[in-house]
């Protein structure tokens, strides 16, 4: 396998571009797929003070390095979920690809700061665990990027992932989220900008970065994840993918450049509604917002019964 640019020796084919690579290439090739996406959707500009979401998986700590190697100013947040092992092993991965390139990761502890953890708080919310850890998560990125001045939240949600939601919000028809399932949010409403660079990029490709720039990773699987509808989304498309390479990127881009905008209305009915929620400020359709909720309910009961059968 030779790479179709230099010809010396490939390290990865990418079939979707119908092309191979060498490292260098490749490196290339990620770096200029993240250029195109912040000029295509005008994510990111030279003076802006961006902060990534860093989970301690392979999209994050992968975007982070990018947007440093071509130049923009990022810190890192990464927030403590309080899923047990994942969780300390997670934050292990985020606080070393910090402290050995001498960066800067802001850290909230969901357990310390606010009193529960993701287990707890599903539960008693009664939700799933990925929706009550979604709206915390969410909810947090937002305080940070306030709190700390910061123009912009970026995330590390990659082809594979946008494809998947994609696909999940079509299949139920959610139209308010059709109309936000956009590769940019831009700041309203108190809201931080929300950017995703390296939509045009793969998760075989962002494994494929993060092995060639020596960057460790969390590979296990989040334990809460188990019966997640994405993981079965994803999986649907990649049976798709592997006998028709690029159905992904046309699926999402043709998508953004075709049908996305038929759905902005229903995204801005829920978006025009928005006041200050009484207990945080947080923007909120409702008196409280659905964090301060989560976090009223999630305290209200003793930690050692909402753990039972939560996180390993
Ligand atoms: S899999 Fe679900 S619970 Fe685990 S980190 Fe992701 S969203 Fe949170
Ligand atoms: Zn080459
Ligand atoms: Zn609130």
């Amino acid at each position: 396998m030779k790479c179709t640019v230099c010809k010396g020796p490939a390290v990865i084919d990418v079939r979707r571009h119908n092309a191979n690579f060498c490292a260098d290439h490749f490196l290339k090739l990620v770096r200029d797929q993240v250029g195109k996406a912040i000029k295509d959707f005008a994510m990111l500009t030279r003076d802006d003070r961006a902060l990534v979401a860093v989970s301690g998986g392979k999209d994050s700590l992968a975007v982070w390095d990018i947007l440093l190697e071509l130049g923009y100013a990022a810190d890192g947040l990464y927030l403590g979920l309080g899923i047990g092992d994942y969780s300390d092993a997670s934050g292990e991965m985020a606080r070393s690809f910090a402290s050995s390139r001498g960066l800067r990761l802001i850290e909230v502890d969901l357990p310390t700061d606010h009193g529960f953890d993701i287990p707890t708080g599903a539960k008693a919310a009664r939700r799933v665990p990925c929706s009550a850890c979604g709206l915390s998560k969410r909810h947090l990125f937002d305080e940070a990027a306030r709190t700390g001045g910061y123009d912009v939240v970026v995330t590390g949600h990659n082809l594979d992932d946008e494809a998947a939601v994609l696909f999940g919000n079509v299949l139920h028809w959610q139209t308010d989220y059709l109309g936000r399932q956009l590769p940019v949010l831009p700041a309203r409403h108190g809201f931080p900008r929300k950017v995703k660079p390296l939509v045009r990029l793969g998760e075989r490709e962002m494994a494929a970065y993060c092995v060639l720039r020596g960057i460790d990773y969390i590979v296990e699987e989040c334990p809460m994840a188990d019966g997640n509808k994405h993981l079965g989304y994803k999986e649907a498309l990649n049976a798709i993918e592997a006998t028709s390479p690029g159905t992904k990127h046309d699926f999402y881009f043709g998508f953004l450049a075709r049908a996305s905008d038929r759905f902005t209305p229903d995204a801005e009915t829920e978006q025009s509604n928005l006041g200050a929620c009484s207990r945080c400020g947080a923007p909120t359709t409702g008196e409280v917002c659905a964090f301060c909720r989560l976090a009223e309910r999630a305290t209200a009961i003793p930690v050692a019964l909402g753990r039972e059968g939560g996180a390993r």
